[in-house]
């Protein structure tokens, strides 16, 4: 019989504990307690449910962004003894640089995640990367961080996670195209004039991923799916022109990788986030998952419809910004939060997202950032006018 290897496990921060990617993260470290152990959870400002997790994963260093949450954890008495206690921002550096951790879960929401993910590459931390934003934001600034460092950012959204899956060991030049597929939301179906009444609990019921509200607004107007785009030219070092959404309403296939000799390599699973983020946590070990793979022996069909950009004009600005490069990207990205939560709020109706931020994008000049703070100034200045455009309606 061989003699059993050591194993060392992998040591997890987990930046964004309490959502629902982190819900997902922490199914699969719990299902592979020999493989991944967690070492720090952060959240916003939920230290309820931080405090339920640091006890069930005994996690010894936690943080919370919101200061007050952090000063109500610590007086709490409800984690465990010993824990290490981190608050703000300063909190999620630090648990970014922990010394005895590997692998840094990136799963805060907005622009929040910048400054830790920052702080993760210059400790040489591998990233798991699920926040979006980074890249909109600042991808040329964080990749350029990453390769100085040499330093692997493993992505976790699952489009991403597919496109890396599909394209590792192949040289870059054979790439032709990438498509990102796109469940088409909760109004696929939808005759064109009927998506002027649709009110924000309509748009929170998405039909194949359970996720946040902002996410879920995101794909029916497929803004995530343009995000996802600007991400995917960061992440794979693509032209725009090489990027490209297809409706799928399925949800099965995550993404096609087209080479130039017209072979297409495709990333099949069931729409779980638990797959996603196992191959990054693990990567590049393959390990049983946490949900059931694709099952075979029943009917299984999978549909593919070209994007009618006319009808959904949030991908076509997508595009249009990866073209314009820049800024423009996070002006799309912050202009669009605002009209987002506008709407959530009921104060402005679902076909007006769009036109707030194409009118945002049109109100700012294209500029190319020199420094991050360059980067966070554009960011404040695309929030500024798309409000005033939402109080001058
Ligand atoms: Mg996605």
């Amino acid at each position: 019989m061989a003699a059993t290897t050591p194993v060392t496990r992998r040591r997890v921060v987990l930046l964004g504990a309490t959502g629902s990617i982190g819900e997902n993260s922490l199914r699969v470290i719990a299902a592979h307690p020999d493989k991944l152990e967690l070492v720090g959870i952060a959240a916003r400002r939920d230290w309820e449910k931080l405090a339920g997790i640091a006890r069930l994963h005994r996690v010894p260093h936690v943080g919370l962004f919101d200061e007050s949450a952090a000063g109500a954890a610590k007086q709490s008495g409800r984690f465990p003894p010993g824990t290490t206690y981190h608050a703000g921002i300063a909190g999620l550096v630090e648990l970014a640089q922990l010394t005895e951790a590997d692998i840094v879960l990136v799963a805060v929401v907005g622009t929040t995640a910048l400054e830790p993910t920052l702080a993760a590459i210059a400790a040489r931390k591998t990233i798991a990367l699920a926040s979006k934003e980074i890249l909109v934001l600042a991808g040329k600034f964080v990749m350029a961080a990453a390769r100085a460092r040499g330093v692997r950012l493993l992505p976790v959204d699952s489009e991403h996670n597919a496109v890396f899956q599909c394209i590792e060991g192949h040289p870059q030049a054979g790439v032709r195209r990438i498509m990102l597929t796109a469940s088409g939301g909760a109004f696929r179906d939808w005759p064109q004039e009927k998506l002027a009444e649709v009110t924000p609990a309509d748009a929170l019921k998405h039909p194949n991923w359970a996720m946040g509200p902002k996410i879920t607004v995101d794909s029916a107007t497929l803004a995530n799916k343009g995000l996802e785009l600007i991400e995917a030219q960061c992440l794979f070092d693509l032209e725009p022109a090489q990027c490209h959404a297809v409706l799928h309403p399925q949800s099965i296939v995550h993404c096609l990788v087209e080479y130039r000799d017209g072979a297409m390599l495709a990333q099949l699973c069931p729409p779980s986030m638990t797959f996603a983020i196992q191959h990054a946590l693990l990567y590049p070990e393959r390990a049983p998952g946490v949900d059931s793979p694709l099952d075979f022996t029943r009917l299984l069909s999978l549909d593919f419809k070209p994007v009618d950009t006319g009808r959904f004009p949030m991908l076509r600005l997508a595009q249009e910004t990866m073209v314009s490069g820049g800024c423009a990207p996070s002006v799309y990205n912050a202009a669009n939060e605002v009209a987002v939560a506008a709407f959530l709020e009921g104060r402005i109706p679902f076909l007006a997202i769009p036109r707030v931020v194409e009118q945002t994008l049109a109100a700012i000049a294209p500029q190319e950032p020199a420094d991050l703070a360059a980067v966070l100034g554009c960011d404040t200045e695309a929030r500024r006018v798309a409000g005033s455009l939402l109080n001058s309606r």
